[in-house]
């Protein structure tokens, strides 16, 4: 029998641990979060958009394990009478300009082997008749869902199978014993034969506790929504996504109609002054203290302080994040929208101040940590699980 010990109780740790549910029954699983609920972070704050794998270089994890990861996400939540929706999404032109990047997105999306269809105005205005558009690409396996709503049915599920969930249980350091992980946290000592580190924003940190230097830092990236006012619901049908910068992995302001019908409107990407800054008045000491002295934010400043002061600009004003949502729907307002809280991504940056694009999955002695898992993480999870728990020890 093998114990593995998961900390995060995100959509990564339980998905991790569903998965060695499933594959290795005989084998214990712990799970250690230190909130008082599931996935109180990046999974209970976000799109909530099944992607379908449009955007991501071909053959990397993310191409590969959001393809197949979206296909399980679908198969999980029917099987299990979770609501989603896959409703397709229309990627824009809102100008002429942008028409050379939608071609590529094209031909990377057929890379990827992914059914999609290049539309001109009139057709994309069939999809989303309030939508401005010059072209459009549309991705009709995209999707929507609550991963929040699947994190509760995972707990449950591994509830019921036997799996040990301990919340309110912060891990606070990590030391060997007789080369097997012990873990001091704030209920006590935990020890295991196998660590899997799904701390999502704290990752990195839990790695150099565990003695693993990472090859790069976690910063965090605050994504704030708007949603509109309810009578300008009608104005979206489904999702509509600019065409994204290629150099940065955010796909840029869109509309999400969700789950529950409202729309929501964002997320933008300012640097966050906590790793937990769901807003501006959030600001952590700690945080901000590890953030100045790394050379590697320092290096993304130099190469990227436009778009950095762009985005400072958006979320301080509703109007001009208003007028990002006018270049893809023009009737919209200041007037139609209202704030709707925010999420905190966590990216991984290298010293040399670039953004780590793929997944980035760390294996040491009897350790597995995953040190950059942004979108498509959530869409991706049970892949992404499948991948950890195939490398895994076990002992017999
Ligand atoms: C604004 C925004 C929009 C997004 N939109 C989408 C989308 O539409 N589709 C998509 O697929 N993905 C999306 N993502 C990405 C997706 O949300 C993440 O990739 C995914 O949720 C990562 O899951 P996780 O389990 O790694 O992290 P988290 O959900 O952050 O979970 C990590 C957990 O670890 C716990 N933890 C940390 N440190 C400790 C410790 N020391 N001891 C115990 N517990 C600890 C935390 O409390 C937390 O619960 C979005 C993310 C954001 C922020």
């Amino acid at each position: 029998m093998t114990r593995y010990v998961i900390v995060g109780g995100g959509i990564l740790g339980l998905a991790v641990a569903h998965r060695l549910r499933t594959d290795r029954p005989r084998d214990r699983v712990t799970v250690l979060e230190k909130e008082s609920g599931w996935a109180t972070h990046q999974t209970g704050h976000n799109s909530g958009v099944i992607h379908a794998g449009v955007y991501y270089k071909p053959g990397s994890l993310k191409a590969t394990l959001c393809r197949a990861g979206s296909a399980s996400m679908v198969r999980f939540c029917a099987e299990q009478e979770l609501p989603y929706d896959v409703c397709g999404k229309l990627i824009v032109a809102a100008e002429v300009a942008e028409l050379p990047r939608l071609h590529a997105l094209h031909e990377r999306a057929v890379a990827n082997g992914l059914p999609v269809t290049l539309l001109n105005a009139i057709e994309a205005a069939e999809h989303e008749p309030h939508v401005a558009a010059v072209a459009a690409l549309r991705v009709a396996s995209t999707g929507i869902v609550d991963f929040g709503a699947v994190c509760r049915r995972l707990a449950e599920l591994l509830a019921e199978s036997g799996a040990e969930l301990r919340l309110h249980t912060r891990v606070t350091g990590i030391h060997g014993r007789a080369g097997r992980p012990v873990l001091n946290t704030s209920a006590g000592e935990v020890t295991g034969d196998v660590l899997v580190n799904c701390a999502g924003l704290h990752a990195d940190r839990l790695a150099r506790l565990a003695g693993v230097d990472p090859p790069a830092r976690i910063v965090p990236f605050r994504g704030e929504y708007y949603e509109l006012v309810p009578e300008r619901r009608k104005l979206v049908r489904g999702l509509i996504y600019p065409v994204p910068d290629p150099q940065f992995p955010f796909l840029g302001v869109h509309l999400t109609r969700m789950i529950d019908g409202t729309v929501h409107a964002g997320p933008n990407a300012v640097l966050a002054t906590a790793r937990e800054g769901y807003s501006w008045r959030r600001f952590d000491p700690r945080d901000v203290w590890e953030q100045v002295g790394y050379s590697g934010l320092w290096a993304l400043a130099r190469r990227h302080y436009r778009y950095g002061l762009t985005e400072v600009t958006r979320s301080l004003s509703r109007r001009r994040f208003a007028a990002s949502l006018a270049r893809l729907v023009p009737e919209l307002t200041e007037a139609d929208i209202v704030p709707a809280g925010a999420g905190v991504r966590a990216q991984a940056v290298r010293p040399d101040g670039g953004l780590v694009d793929d997944f980035l999955i760390v294996e040491a002695d009897r350790q597995v940590h995953v040190l950059n898992a942004p979108s498509p993480a959530a869409t991706s999870s049970f892949e992404i699980a499948r991948h950890i728990v195939d490398r895994l020890p076990v002992d017999r």
